[in-house]
């Protein structure tokens, strides 16, 4: 029988941001985002992949029959060579989509991902207005973000949007489908926040109640149907609340493949925290034919060591509502 090969890569090339989301699915501890053993050159922080590894991964995925990348992170922006990647995956004929938080796209740079190629952009805002917004991103964005929109719309790239909704924010889906409308988006996704990475650890601040859910939903197959012509709108279903568990991926590394940015290979976006051992090195090849290197291959206790000892410096406590929460800091 013939293995199902996967058609989509997400390619998450760094996990350092500029924001400090209380729900970032990044993983939490440190030990899952440094491969301390790999050189520190070429200007990648935390042992990332340096530019001509991650352009053998893009190759290697589309050898396999991979159709499409989605550039995420953290941040994809931070890194220099996003164009060069870009490029390096329009030339092996893969779809290609950025998801991103727009910190650190101006005019010249949108230009140059759409000439490298980009296919699309997902842009992620934290609510429909400033004040909100920024409390929930750590830092001032909101303003940017919808400059940064309108960049997108002027040079001609497909523009979708993205917000993670929780407790916070849930009860302004109305007004954050009016953004996207007012932005001239042509996807909206409205994605209930999915409670593991630091989202778990902040679920008391996060979690709505059963009551702001269903309201959610119902506002959702509204503006669905409402915006059928103009609007494609997605309502991605929470993690509580749910009378089964959702469907996981088609089963793991089947259709979709996740790359993290020190080149573990995952079967999931969230392996590396939920499995740690589930992991491959490098090679989308290994884990999609299932051998029996689906195995993290730096598992050596010294290196887990003195990365625990690190994950003191990366929590910090902030004040999103009554409740403190954890963000990220790398
Ligand atoms: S969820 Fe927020 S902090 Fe995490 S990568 Fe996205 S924009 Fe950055």
């Amino acid at each position: 029988m013939t293995a199902p090969r996967p058609y989509a890569l997400l390619a998450e090339i760094t996990y350092r941001c500029p924001l400090h989301c209380p729900y970032c699915s990044n993983p939490v501890a440190a030990p899952l985002c440094e491969a301390s053993h790999r050189p520190r050159d070429g200007g990648y922080r935390n042992g990332e992949l340096a530019t001509e590894e991650w352009k053998r991964i893009i190759r290697e995925a589309a050898a396999l029959g991979v159709l499409q990348i989605g550039f995420s992170g953290g941040e994809p922006l931070d890194r220099r060579d996003l164009v060069e990647l870009i490029r390096e995956a329009r030339e092996a004929k893969l779809y290609t989509n950025l998801i991103t938080s727009g910190i650190g796209l101006d005019d010249d740079r949108v230009r140059a991902l759409r000439d490298a190629g980009l296919d699309s952009i997902q842009l992620s805002f934290q609510s429909d207005e400033s004040t909100l917004a920024d409390e929930i991103a750590g830092a001032r964005a909101h303003e940017h973000k919808l400059n940064v929109a309108a960049k997108i719309r002027e040079a001609g790239i497909p523009l979708s949007l993205n917000f993670v909704i929780h407790r916070r924010n849930i009860d302004r889906l109305p007004q954050m489908i009016t953004l996207a409308e007012a932005l001239g988006a042509e996807r909206v996704e409205l994605a209930n926040v999915q409670f593991y990475g630091w989202a778990f650890r902040n679920r008391a601040a996060l979690l709505p109640t059963r009551e702001q859910v269903d309201r959610a939903r119902d506002i959702a197959i509204a503006a669905k149907a409402r915006l059928a012509d103009k609007i494609e709108i997605f309502y991605v279903l929470p993690d509580y609340y749910e009378s089964r568990p959702k469907p996981c991926l088609h089963g793991w590394g089947q259709r979709y493949l996740t790359v993290n940015p020190i080149g573990d290979v995952l079967p999931c976006p969230t392996a590396s925290s939920a499995i740690p051992d589930c992991v491959s090195k490098m090679s989308a090849h290994a884990i999609s034919r299932g051998s029996g290197a689906n195995r993290r291959a730096s598992t050596d206790s010294a290196e887990r060591n003195g990365c625990r000892s690190r994950v003191g410096v990366v929590r910090k406590k902030k004040s999103i509502s009554a409740v403190a929460v954890v963000r990220r800091r790398y």
